[in-house]
């Protein structure tokens, strides 16, 4: 998968932009190795193993992506790194049957098929192709009539009621697009529906864009988004039936139907040339304004007269996912690790996802390996992952991740992970201890098409996408760009919120509209016609990404800082309150309206609306425990960069390596054991995936979730849960000052 890449948004903070003490040395060493190392990645090395690595299909299980994992593993061993592949053996569905028919008004077959286009060599390799599927659907046959649900979102289904159409019973047709694709059975599921089509409309990335691929990079009319739509974030992430544990060949497995992530309700993509004549056959109210796409038809809401069927039946096999693992082992701390990662499988030839974030990643290994030659020798260990299985759900790193947990926990210093890259601008995601070392590395790397860093670049487009003066006079006031929180879509999930593994997520993207994601033409045609055609984006990710593990395996003290941090918390615990008091109006309005009956009095009764029903209003809730916490955190945060600040112009150095073995479990504090609630494997109480949000961020969970879903007495004892990891982290932030700033009385 290729996540959103949150645009980094700036809001005023203490500038902490001190350098870090026990720095190499000899002054200048470190940025010797940096210049040098910046000098090495190479666009037409990039283009070669995009080339090599996109040939033919490479999903999971297919014969080519066990060859793409050899090749890989040779690279890097040519290269000097000591490199292995791990094998873990998934649970990875792939279609028996796929049937969609339209039964009634007339008979209709669904064509589900990709075409091949002559002047594009790799769509025609149809043998090797994985059909158009979302993987982990359920097994189903299924006929009822059809009902239009949009983007299929909980408000979506709130609209419905209003227009009184139930879709119990029903096969609901959803379009892509405003939320993580496996929400949409999930939520169908949750209000009755035995079905689920999911289709591209044109409008969201079809010819509503731009010209179609093969004239433009936008999807053509039978292109169709395969994907996943296991329901991870309400149960994990990785292999369903090895929850918490590596799927080894001796781990024990569940059997398929006690997979707690596998849909309710069969569920298949379809291309937009397959929905229209659904579209089309659909009566009942005219859809919303805001539900209407780009097809040249009226939309219609439904239920029917269209009635489908749809069946699809899978293979439940096992495969093998073939982890490529590569280490240079640090001089000074081997046990201290800098992991580094992006996922080689694809779901068809994958240029753009993943192989357009693989080939900076090898370009880094191989510039490592080249600075090994010239006598660098890293302080701590290096650890370069290209994972397979990411496209499923994750199941290469999760699994890796899990069955290495322990050492993991002790070892691991931070993950960088890529997904995939474009043309543009950078976007910058991850843990907030990360933050001011992401910014500086981005100031240190030379956008290819502005001229300016590609910190000045984001910073340019942050400050033109700003929405009012205010946020603009925060923008250019901040020091340091805030980072996206993480939620999920790609390999950090299980490092950032399993294992609490302070974790970065980044890319360059914003100039390169497209519609082929997850199709048979997201290949080497398209993204060399398309994309970053010269691989300078590749070039400047290698650095970007780069750079930030050369900082973290050779910084004296490790880089992480706790304003942002602190900053963050207060915003998101800011934004909890507003979410609050946004729900106490709303739904004191409508009660009102509802007792005035305004609902009646506006009602046209040749398009009736149902009134919606009364509701409780939201109690207040006790906020003050976070509150404090937040605070604490503040003051920690800032005795911090004191400390920190003092150490560097001391005579006598501070412990480094005890502050580092502190600053490791900073991340590690934020985690619960118990979990979140009901879903116990996502054990961070700052950040997870929304369980209505899949690949967005919920912060501060615990607390968001309960107060959306109307837990308002889980709402108050998670405040009390995230206050006290809080408050934790504030103990452990100060317990590192106490060390920098022994000796200085
Ligand atoms: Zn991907």
């Amino acid at each position: 998968m290729r996540p959103l890449l949150v645009a980094a948004v700036a809001l005023p903070l203490v500038a902490l932009t001190t350098p870090a003490p026990g720095q190499p040395a000899a002054p200048g060493a470190g940025r010797e190795w940096e210049s040098r190392f910046l000098a090495i990645p190479s666009p037409d090395h990039m283009r070669e193993a995009m080339r090599r690595l996109t040939a033919r299909p490479h999903h999971v299980g297919s014969a080519y992506g066990r060859e793409n994992a050899e090749w890989i593993l040779a690279r890097f061993r040519e290269w000097g790194w000591d490199a292995q592949i791990e094998t873990f053996d998934v649970l990875f569905p792939t279609p028996k049957e796929r049937l969609v028919e339209m039964i009634e008004p007339t008979r209709f077959r669904l064509a589900l098929e990709e075409p091949a286009l002559a002047v594009d060599p790799t769509s025609g390799q149809k043998a090797e192709q994985l059909p158009t599927y979302n993987a982990y659907s359920t097994d189903g046959d299924v006929t009822g009539p059809l009902v239009y649900v949009n983007y299929g979102l909980p408000e979506d289904y709130e609209q419905l009621d209003r227009l009184g159409i139930s879709v119990k019973g029903k096969v609901v047709l959803a379009r892509y697009g405003r939320s993580w694709r496996g929400i949409k059975p999930k939520v169908a599921a949750e209000h009755g529906a035995v079905g689920c089509l999911i289709y591209s409309d044109p409008r969201d990335d079809g010819y509503f864009g731009g010209d179609v691929f093969p004239k433009g990079p936008m999807r053509p009319k039978d292109g169709v988004q395969r994907g996943s739509v296991m329901d991870f974030p309400s149960s994990n992430p990785g292999d369903p039936l090895t929850p918490g544990a590596g799927a080894t060949k001796e781990a024990k497995r569940l059997a398929v139907s006690e997979a707690p992530s596998l849909t309710r309700i069969p569920v298949l993509p379809i291309s937009y040339g397959d929905a229209q004549p659904l579209l089309e056959a659909l009566e009942g109210p005219l859809a919303p304004e805001a539900w209407r796409g780009a097809l040249p038809i009226p939309y219609h809401v439904g239920p029917g007269p269209a009635k489908v069927h749809l069946k699809v039946a899978f293979n439940w096999d096992i495969k093998p996912v073939h982890d490529v693992v590569a280490r240079i082992p640090g001089e000074e701390r081997p046990d201290e690790w800098v992991v580094r990662g992006n996922h080689h499988d694809a779901w068809v030839n994958g240029a753009e996802d993943p192989i357009s974030g693989l080939v900076p990643l090898l370009e880094e290994a191989r510039a490592l390996g080249l600075l090994l030659k010239q006598g660098w020798k890293p302080k701590r260990t290096i650890v370069y992952c290209a994972w397979d299985g990411e496209e499923p759900m994750l199941l290469g790193s999760t699994e890796w991740a899990e069955a290495h947990a322990d050492e993991l926990r002790q070892k691991a210093v931070a993950y960088v992970n890529t997904d995939g890259n474009g043309r543009g601008f950078l976007g910058m995601a991850g843990s907030h201890s990360l933050e001011h070392l992401i910014n500086d590395v981005a100031r240190d790397v030379q956008d290819p098409e502005a001229g300016v860093s590609v910190w000045k670049r984001a910073q340019a487009m942050a400050l033109a996408d700003a929405a009012s003066a205010e946020e603009r006079k925060e923008i250019r006031q901040r020091s340091d760009l805030r980072l996206g929180a993480l939620g999920s879509g790609s390999d950090y999930t299980a490092f950032i919120d399993h294992l609490g593994v302070a974790s970065l997520n980044i890319g360059f993207g914003g100039e390169d509209d497209g519609g082929i994601y997850h199709s048979i033409y997201d290949d080497f045609d398209w993204y060399t016609r398309f994309s970053d055609t010269d691989f300078v984006y590749g070039r400047a990710l290698a650095q970007t990404a780069g750079l930030a593990v050369l900082r973290l395996a050779d910084a004296g003290l490790l880089p992480f800082e706790f304003a942002a941090l602190a900053d963050a918390t207060q915003e998101y615990l800011k934004d909890l309150k507003k979410l609050l008091e946004r729900k106490q109006e709303e739904i004191t309005e409508r009660n009102r309206q509802i007792d005035e009956g305004v609902f009646q009095a506006t009602n046209d009764p040749r398009r009736p609306k149902v009134a919606p029903p009364r509701e409780d209003v939201p109690p207040h809730l006790n906020f003050a425990p976070l509150e404090n916490a937040v605070a604490a955190l503040q003051r920690s945060a800032e005795r911090y960069a004191r400390a920190r600040a003092g150490a560097q112009v001391r005579a006598t150095a501070p412990d480094v390596a005890r502050v580092n073995a502190i600053l490791i479990r900073s991340e590690r504090a934020l985690l619960s054991p118990e979990g979140l609630p009901r879903r116990p494997w996502f054990k961070h109480l700052v950040y997870a995936p929304g369980v209505y949000a899949g690949y967005g961020a919920s912060t501060l969970p615990g607390v968001r979730e309960a107060i959306q879903q109307k837990r308002y007495p889980e709402a108050e004892s998670e405040i009390m849960r995230a206050a006290r990891v809080l408050q934790d982290e504030a103990a452990l932030v100060d317990a590192a000052s106490a060390e920098l700033e022994k000796g200085t009385q």
